[in-house]
């Protein structure tokens, strides 16, 4: 079962299963999600879906194996227009979902962010730092559900012993983000395939690293399956200027967009990079998609929407 089904990660998490030979059971409220991400499953018997709020009673019937909590509002844009689904997303949700694995006897992986570091005072983040969140800052609503997340699954792990994974999730791309979701990655590519003006927030210099889809799938995968309880970051260790992600973007859509810049939102990360050795020593997983690659194809998507879609301007 995979919460957050019509979502991007959880819309490509329910392929991976679905390639794996696996009976998928998607659960979405559609909050942020869109229905097109899953529409190809639909036909397919061993697919389900349930349109339910996980952060309200949940209930399915019948055996489960596994169950990855992938539903929550996860773009800055979403968390601070709806701040109190998102706390609830991350608390009600996840011990709604923990109670659902102890009831079937399943093992459940939740997705948990590079957020739980907050701005950090360590680079690379290894799993031991316990970060610098601002608790009541803008970001605190999603950066604190996360962390409770964390302390609630570790909790029924200790207390019920029930099979639990924390994935800690670090920036990723790929076909199906949304265009409006207002993460620069997303936006540089649609104001670029516009040929508009590309929008920088602070001088640029504030570094990110951005994991492709399949390779942040393939890590949740053998997360999954690996026998390890504590959080593990899966990211792309590269990491980047957002003055270059923007300059790489204009080069790879083939057009001339020129960069403004604005002031920076309160409490924005300076800077962000997993460490993953224990990923790479637990999981035998690393990255292996270029940035190139990467954002050929998701490109390659954003061209494929709708130009009314492309056009809009609330990004
Ligand atoms: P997304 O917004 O595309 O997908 C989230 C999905 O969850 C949406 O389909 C939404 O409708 C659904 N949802 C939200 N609240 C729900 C609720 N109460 N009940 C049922 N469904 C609900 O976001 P995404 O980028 O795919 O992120 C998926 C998960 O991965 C999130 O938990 C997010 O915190 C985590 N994550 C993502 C990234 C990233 O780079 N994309 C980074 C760190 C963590």
């Amino acid at each position: 079962m995979v919460t957050g089904a019509a979502g991007f990660l959880g819309s490509h998490l329910c392929d991976r299963f679905i390639a794996e030979d696996f009976h998928v059971i998607g659960m979405d409220n559609l909050i942020t999600g869109d229905l097109r991400n899953v529409a190809h499953l639909f036909k397919l018997p061993n697919f389900e879906f349930y349109q339910h709020d996980v952060s309200k009673f949940v209930h399915v019937p019948g055996q489960l194996d596994y169950i990855l909590h992938f539903a929550s509002p996860a773009s800055p844009i979403d968390y601070l227009q709806i701040p109190i689904q998102t706390l609830k997303v991350g608390s009600l949700g996840t011990h709604n979902l923990l109670g659902l694995a102890k009831s079937k006897s399943a093992r459940i992986l939740v997705a948990s962010t590079s957020e739980v570091y907050g701005d950090p005072l360590v680079s690379p983040q290894p799993e031991e730092y316990w970060g610098n969140v601002n608790p009541v800052g803008p970001r605190g609503v999603y950066d604190e559900a996360k962390r409770f997340q964390e302390a609630m699954t570790m909790a029924y792990h200790n207390v019920h012993g029930l099979e639990t994974r924390i994935v800690r999730i670090f920036n990723t791309y790929g076909p199906r983000m949304r265009l409006n979701d207002g993460r620069a990655l997303p936006t540089f590519i649609a104001q670029a395939l516009n040929g508009d003006a590309l929008t920088i927030f602070g001088d640029g210099t504030q570094t990110r690293s951005f994991c492709y889809v399949s390779d942040q799938v393939e890590g949740i995968y053998r997360l999954l399956l690996a026998d390890y309880a504590l959080p593990v970051n899966i990211g792309n260790p590269d990491e980047m200027t957002i003055i270059d992600m923007a300059q790489e973007i204009i080069e790879a859509t083939g057009k001339r967009s020129n960069i403004v810049y604005h002031s920076l939102p309160i409490d924005d990360p300076k800077q962000r990079r997993p460490d993953i050795s224990k990923a790479r020593r637990l999981l035998h997983w690393a990255p292996v998609v270029s940035r190139e690659e990467g954002l050929r194809r998701t490109i390659e998507y954003f061209r494929t929407l709708p130009q009314e879609e492309l056009k809009r301007k609330d990004f």
